[in-house]
């Protein structure tokens, strides 16, 4: 029924069509090839076409060049099914055979053919995709790759595989070139020597000369396809069985202007480089030259990205702090860190330099320098960093004070808002001690350390002003309260007795109205002195109001609280103030109250003390008054 069999066939091929269409495929699918082939059947036994039979041979042959023999064979041995029934007539049965054996004999030759030209193209293809790899998997060296320490590690692990990857890639350039072995040898002392190569070890042997070290002299590339070992040289012998070598090829391997290393391939055969597989070469040669880039600039850029990463943390290490004692230690750390070395922070003060913090010993032990006559004294004068990299021959004081052996310096001056705030100074006993890239890492981090030292002064500042009284430089009221719990609390762990003393000036509304305010004020200032000279360091002196002034004496019985007083009250007694012409005297009364005998909560402590001072007050003044001596 040939018209069943045409309209089988054409439906097959149809739905082939429209899958391949589908799945939007750049090869056609194998079973739309056998729907091919089954519709030309189709065709022929419906229309008894006998001359549609040789459009066989065009298919077997394009279906070659796309399938492999696995794919074409069976399709001729399809095509032979198809025509099974011509086959069993007896007057095309000779004719048959003839047909089918040429066309599986086509199918097997161009196979056979087509599979071999996709080998040799295969060799070429698959090294050249081995260098595009590579290339592609190597990371950007841009600074976007500093951001991500990922990113960053994985970089320098791959740097640390420089040796794995020329290997890799002179296995490549072997197979793609046909080359017995191909070598890479870098310059050594006068001559060369073997970096790497295809061969195993000690197969290559460097004798020197010859054609590699013409290309490191010429930096051009040699090449030569009759190589007579009595006549020329390579540079080198194989130490190999039945290995002669009869072509040699040495490309330059350049990294802009300067050579840094010679790539040979070699071979057994005469001629064996034509020109192209010559360009081939030199186009590896370009890839292995980035390699060996690479591996050169390593070593700085990892110790670059390791000074930054110190700059990282030190510098954020300097903002935390508001306290210009760790500020100071943490710059010299981070300078430490940066290079070996002595470092020394200079905190101005006026027209003098106090020395804050050092690293390394110094002579002497005064902390506050003049630098007028010292030779850092230029970064004071310039504002500017001064790097001086040998200073053996300078005779004259470096430092103001000795710190040993001074080969090399760098100042560098501490700038806030153009105000000089200090001076950083590194110094070595070695000559030339920093680079460029280390001394604009310093300079990065005196800019912050300028920046957080401004920051805890002004913070000093405030403080200051939050918790003293501007006139007299005593601790104000609040901190007074602060200062008298948590002294009570420290103290009750113990039981120890701590003392009260509230002190006021006699008939100081006398002073006012006989001198005037301003003179009222200086007396204020002058009694705080001598509160301050007259108590211990561990008391604590407060303006308690107007003219009464508090002090609190930690671990101090009644008995000591009254010497104390005493000292007080004689001292102001017999200081005479004399503000302009004037001379003027005052003198005080003291109240003492003492925790725990006393009074148990500081409001009692204060309210008792308040008492004993009433009292000294209404019993003629001048006096230091104990609660304990009149609650009866
Ligand atoms: P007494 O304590 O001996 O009883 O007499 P007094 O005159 O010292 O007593 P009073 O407490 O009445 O006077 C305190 C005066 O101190 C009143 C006020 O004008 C003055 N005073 C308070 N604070 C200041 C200040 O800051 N400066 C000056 N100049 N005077 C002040
Ligand atoms: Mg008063
Ligand atoms: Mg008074």
């Amino acid at each position: 029924m040939p018209v069943l069999w045409f309209s089988f066939s054409a439906a097959t091929a149809i739905t082939y069509s429209i899958l391949h269409f589908a799945s939007k495929r750049k090869k056609a699918s194998v079973e739309f090839i056998f729907s091919v082939a089954l519709i030309f059947a189709g065709i022929s036994n419906a229309l008894n076409l006998i001359w549609l039979k040789p459009v066989y041979f065009p298919l077997v042959i394009s279906a070659s060049v796309f399938y492999s023999w696995q794919t074409v064979v069976p399709l001729s041995f399809l095509v032979m099914l198809l025509r099974l029934k011509a086959l069993f007539m007896n007057e095309t049965f000779l004719e048959e055979i003839a047909f089918s054996a040429s066309l599986l004999l086509t199918a097997v030759i161009s196979s056979v053919m087509l599979d071999r030209f996709r080998k040799e193209k295969g060799k070429d293809y698959t090294a050249l995709e081995t260098i595009k790899d590579a290339a592609e998997a190597m990371p950007e060296t841009s600074t976007e790759s500093i951001d991500s320490n990922e990113a960053v590690s994985y970089y320098f692990a791959s740097m640390l595989k420089t040796d794995e990857e020329i290997k890799e890639l002179l296995l490549a350039i072997k197979q793609a070139v046909f080359a017995n072995s191909v070598n890479l040898f870098m310059p050594y002392q006068n001559g060369f020597m073997l970096r790497c190569s295809t061969e195993e070890k000690g197969v290559i042997i460097v004798t020197g000369k010859g054609i590699i070290a013409e290309c490191f002299k010429t930096k051009k590339v040699f090449y030569s396809g009759e190589i007579n070992e009595r006549i020329s040289e390579i540079g080198y012998i194989k130490n190999k069985k039945n290995n002669k070598v009869l072509s040699a090829l040495a490309v330059p391997v350049m990294d802009g202007y300067t050579l840094t290393g010679v790539l040979t391939s070699d071979s057994s055969i005469y001629h064996a480089f034509s020109e192209p597989v010559r360009n081939t070469v030199q186009m590896f040669a370009a890839h292995l030259a980035r390699i060996l880039e690479r591996e050169r600039i390593y070593p700085k850029l990892k110790r670059d990205y390791n000074n930054l990463e110190i700059l990282k943390e030190e510098s954020s290490k300097l903002v935390s702090s508001l306290n210009l004692n760790v500020i100071a230690e943490k710059l010299c750390e981070g300078a430490e860190r940066i290079a070996s070395s002595h470092a020394f922070l200079f905190i101005a003060s006026g027209k003098q330099f106090e020395l804050i913090h050092h690293t390394g010993s110094i002579s002497g032990n005064k902390t506050v320098f003049d630098l007028k006559s010292t030779f850092i004294n230029i970064a004071v004068e310039n504002r500017q960093p001064f790097y001086m990299a040998d200073m053996k021959d300078y005779r004259a004081s470096v430092l103001p004070f000795n710190a040993g052996n001074i080969c090399s310096i760098f100042i560098i001056p501490l700038i806030y808002e153009s105000k000089l705030l200090g001076l950083f100074v590194m110094s070595s006993e070695k000559a030339a001690f920093l680079d460029t890239f280390q001394r604009e890492l310093m300079e990065v981090m005196c800019n912050q350390a300028a920046t957080s030292i401004a920051n805890a002064k002004l913070h000093a500042e405030i403080e200051k002003l939050a918790t003293t009284d501007g006139l007299t430089g005593l601790f104000n009221h609040r901190v007074f309260q602060e200062k008298l719990s948590e002294e009570l609390k420290k103290l009750s762990r113990y039981s120890e007795p701590s003392s009260l003393l509230l002190a006021d000036i006699d008939f100081f509304k006398k002073i006012n109205d006989t001198y005037g305010h301003p003179a009222g004020d200086f007396v204020l200032k002058e009694v705080s002195k001598i509160i301050r000279e007259a108590i211990r360091d561990i008391d604590i002196p407060a303006r308690y109001g107007g003219e009464e002034f508090a002090a609190i004496l930690p671990r101090t019985d009644s008995k000591g609280a009254m010497n104390i007083a005493e000292r007080l009250r004689k001292a102001v007694m017999s200081a005479s103030f004399s503000s302009d012409a004037s001379s003027l005297r005052v003198t005080l009364s003291i109240g003492i109250a003492t925790t725990p005998s006393d009074a148990k909560s500081e409001e009692e402590l204060i309210e008792k003390a308040d008492h004993a001072l009433y009292y000294a007050k209404h019993n003629g003044r001048n006096r230091s008054v104990l609660w304990s001596e009149i609650k009866n």
